[in-house]
């Protein structure tokens, strides 16, 4: 059994923890939070023991009703991998710490790639993790990315991939981001930083990013057009997608036609919290056009990551394979998509084009 905790009880580190929870392999040993808030609550409520991330905070957590089962470093030394989810910067803070108890870590995206040994993402660079003492999971759009070149690189090859990213403005609990009325380039300069971290998984395949910010709190839109190395078929290249499990192909005929569908769907089958851990690819947005792919994906921003996570805690604590490791995370969360309208049903309407 692998002894985790979980560093941030937040977006990311709530799905971690339940997800570490849902593995026969891993139990959580409890969780971190720095203010008794709402988000502490439902912790201990879900059946957490609740850890003060920060030393002086106890008698905040004891004020506040909610018993704390120790400090950090309490949790620190009872466990085999800590997974920190603190926002960006706060991992790295937390470097020395963790170094200092001996226990190995994993942090996420947020993070520069010189916090970890290695970067991670579990379609494309598990095995390459072996022998580190610290990964980084890559961040939701990285992962997003990876998710599809890595198979495009190895069946194909990639020549070039061009990708424009409509990022959504903030998370839903996130009151204070934006923009709310408004599509901001950013980062204005160009190409966006997202290229090279895709680098940090895939270091062979060539990705130049453009980035934008959107008044939408769902999911990011991805566009993607890769100039492969040869020329397969629009069917072969929708086969292979289909073929990998954490991509879910959107049937033409579902009617979803964004981010509020998908996310009604995925609530509708039952999924925690409404989550989307695969890609999301609008199947009829799959074109060749001579060396050329196209498609349209989403990406939830807040789920995204969540099974690399459980992923990059075998890579770094256990032998475990890819191919194992990957079968039982989504065996044991339920991922893998599998419409039922797969063989067809109603498209939706064309709109007409109007500008
Ligand atoms: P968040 O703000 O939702 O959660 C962070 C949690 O850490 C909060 O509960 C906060 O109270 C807590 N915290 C703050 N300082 C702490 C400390 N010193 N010790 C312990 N806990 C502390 O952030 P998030 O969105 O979950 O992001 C976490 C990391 O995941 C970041 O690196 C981010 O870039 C990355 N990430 C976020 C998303 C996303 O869309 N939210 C997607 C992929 C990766």
């Amino acid at each position: 059994m692998i002894l985790v905790g979980v560093n941030g009880y937040g977006t990311i580190g709530k799905r971690v923890a339940d997800a570490v929870a849902a593995q026969p392999d891993m139990e959580v040993v409890g969780v971190t939070k720095t203010t008794p808030d709402y988000g502490a609550e439902a912790a201990v409520r879900r059946g957490y023991d609740l850890y003060a991330g920060i030393d002086d905070r106890v008698d905040a957590f004891e004020a506040a009703g909610l018993g704390v089962t120790g400090t950090l470093s309490d949790l620190l030394a009872d466990i085999d991998v800590i997974v920190d989810c603190c926002p960006s910067g706060i991992g790295e803070a937390n470097q020395s710490t963790y170094d200092a108890h001996g226990v190995p870590a994993i942090y996420q995206g947020g993070e520069d790639a010189s916090v970890a040994d290695a970067s991670f993402n579990s379609r494309a660079s598990y095995e390459a993790a072996r022998g580190a003492d610290s990964l980084r999971v890559v961040s939701c759009n990285t992962t997003g990315l990876s998710r599809i070149l890595a198979p495009l690189d190895e069946e194909y090859g990639v020549e070039k991939a061009r990708v424009t990213l409509v990022r959504r403005g903030g998370d839903p609990s996130e009151t204070d981001r934006g923009p709310i009325n408004d599509l901001v380039p950013d980062p204005v300069t160009l190409p966006s930083h997202h290229g090279p971290d895709v680098g940090t998984v895939l270091p062979d395949v060539p990705v130049d990013t453009a980035a934008l910010r959107a008044p939408v709190t769902a999911m990011h839109t991805h566009s993607l057009n890769v100039t492969l190395d040869t020329a397969p078929s629009t069917a072969a290249v929708t086969e292979l997608l289909r073929d990998q499990s954490r991509v879910f192909m959107i049937p033409e005929g579902a009617g979803i036609d964004g981010a509020g569908a998908l996310k009604d769907y995925a609530a509708d089958v039952g999924r925690p919290r409404g989550d989307l851990w695969e890609n999301c690819v609008w199947e009829e947005s799959v074109h060749m056009e001579d060396r050329d792919l196209y498609l349209f994906q989403n990406v939830h921003q807040e789920a995204d990551v969540v099974p690399e996570n459980v992923d990059a805690i075998r890579a770094l604590a256990t032998d475990m394979s890819r191919e194992e490791s990957v079968a039982q995370t989504d065996e044991s969360l339920g991922i893998g998509f599998d419409s039922l309208l797969s063989d067809g049903g109603v498209g939706r309407s064309q709109l007409v084009a109007d500008d």
